[in-house]
């Protein structure tokens, strides 16, 4: 989920903003203004007793705002995330906003400040108020609007500041620019709102199988180092020649081979909504150069699993793969699947006692069905996630 709150001046130019980051980024629009403003052209009892307060410029009570926020709110669980514009407005209203998060499970990314001086804001609305119709878009009542943000409206900035979540931009530019620099900030939340998994575990553990359903279920990319070598090879590339040679000798590929890949494909992450990493990092080098990577593109791993099988039902599962249609160029004898088996051993255990050490690593039990273990894998991700939302 995304959940963005406009924050600004009357006029700073959040309703012209909003028009383009709901429809780009799928959010559900909710501007306090048109919900009173749409209240009041119903005459319902909300909108009744707020009208005089609109008409004056001053705030409506904080009771009413609840009110329509909650039912808007609830009438949509299912949205991408959220677009707050006009709220919260108060240093009270920024705890009310809290608190609703919680409620959905989730919490405000970040406020966006549109920075524009008072004579600026104006200006606008003046010009404004010449075709939208709105009776508080005249002079008094917009000096009174100004007067209620100066007062009550900027002690919301502190919040959000102390929070860390506080950014701004310059609403003086041009329309584009202003929503440049908007975009700007929010692919920054978006990367770090990536869902990214690593899985570990020994070759015939289930990671492959279980890597490719994950990154269909969630649309991630599948991010497997032992397919990308294999398409090389297939390719018939240079490299490819070379990684044939390394595999045939029951060799790991050099890591300068295998992080050209990698960084090849996460620097197209653009569309992508997170990556299950499969069969890298695979020696302690790697996990630094991982740890790296990862760093350089903004992104963070967001849970990290380990499929646990015992070795004799490992060797029994690769035996019966050589021996199928679906051999890998790396089990083609007895002795090279038990070559990779001691390599993982030495190389990739210590890798992941890395991680236990770093943050966590989940255990799955791998010898249930390929069903169960994926239930498993999800309910993990599901329940992880929205935490850490
Ligand atoms: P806007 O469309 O955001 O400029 O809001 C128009 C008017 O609605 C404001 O001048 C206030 O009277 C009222 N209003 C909108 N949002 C809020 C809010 N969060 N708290 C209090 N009053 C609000």
């Amino acid at each position: 989920m995304l959940n963005i709150a406009l924050f600004g001046p009357p006029g700073a130019g959040k309703g012209t903003q909003s028009e383009f980051l709901i429809k780009k980024y799928k959010l559900f629009y909710i501007s306090t203004g048109d919900l009173l403003r749409k209240e009041i052209k119903e005459e319902t009892d909300l909108g009744l007793a707020a009208k005089s307060i609109i008409e004056e410029g001053g705030l409506v009570s904080d009771e009413i705002i609840v009110q329509i926020i909650e039912k808007t709110i609830k009438n949509n669980p299912d949205a991408n995330g959220f677009l707050f514009d006009g709220f919260p407005r108060t240093y009270v209203q920024a705890f009310i906003l809290e608190g609703l998060m919680i409620k959905l499970n989730t919490s405000l990314n970040r406020l966006i400040s549109i920075d524009v001086p008072e004579e600026v804001s104006v200006k606008r609305l003046m010009e404004r108020g010449k075709t939208s119709g709105r009776s508080d878009d005249t002079e008094a009542v917009i000096r009174n609007r100004l007067k209620e943000y100066h007062d009550k409206t900027l002690p919301v900035l502190k919040y959000y500041k102390e929070k860390k979540i506080y950014s701004s931009v310059d609403g003086t530019k041009s329309i584009e620019e202003v929503t440049q620099a908007i975009e700007k900030i929010i692919k920054e939340e978006l990367s770090k709102n990536l869902l990214n998994i690593v899985l570990f575990g020994y070759p015939g553990s289930g990671r492959g199988v279980q890597g490719m359903k994950l990154a269909e279920k969630y649309d991630l990319e599948y991010v497997a180092t032992g397919h990308m070598l294999d398409e090389e090879i297939r390719k018939k590339t240079k490299i490819g020649k070379q990684i044939k040679s390394f595999y045939e000798n029951g060799q790991l590929v050099p890591d300068e081979i295998v992080v050209q890949l990698i960084e090849n494909k996460i620097a197209n992450k653009e569309h992508s909504k997170g990556f299950v990493f499969k069969g890298f990092p695979r020696t302690l080098v790697q996990s630094y150069i991982f740890d790296g990577i990862m760093k350089k593109h903004g992104l963070s791993i967001t849970k990290i699993f380990e499929l646990k099988v015992p070795t004799l039902e490992l060797l029994k599962r690769l035996e019966d793969r050589r021996k199928s249609d679906n051999a890998k160029p790396f089990d083609s004898s007895t002795k090279k699947i038990i070559s990779r088996l001691e390599q993982h051993e030495k190389t990739t255990i210590p890798v992941i006692k890395r991680y236990k050490q770093l943050s966590s690593v989940t255990k799955i039990d791998g010898t249930l069905s390929v069903d169960e273990v994926f239930e498993k894998l999800c309910h993990e991700i599901e329940t992880g996630y929205k935490n850490l939302r």
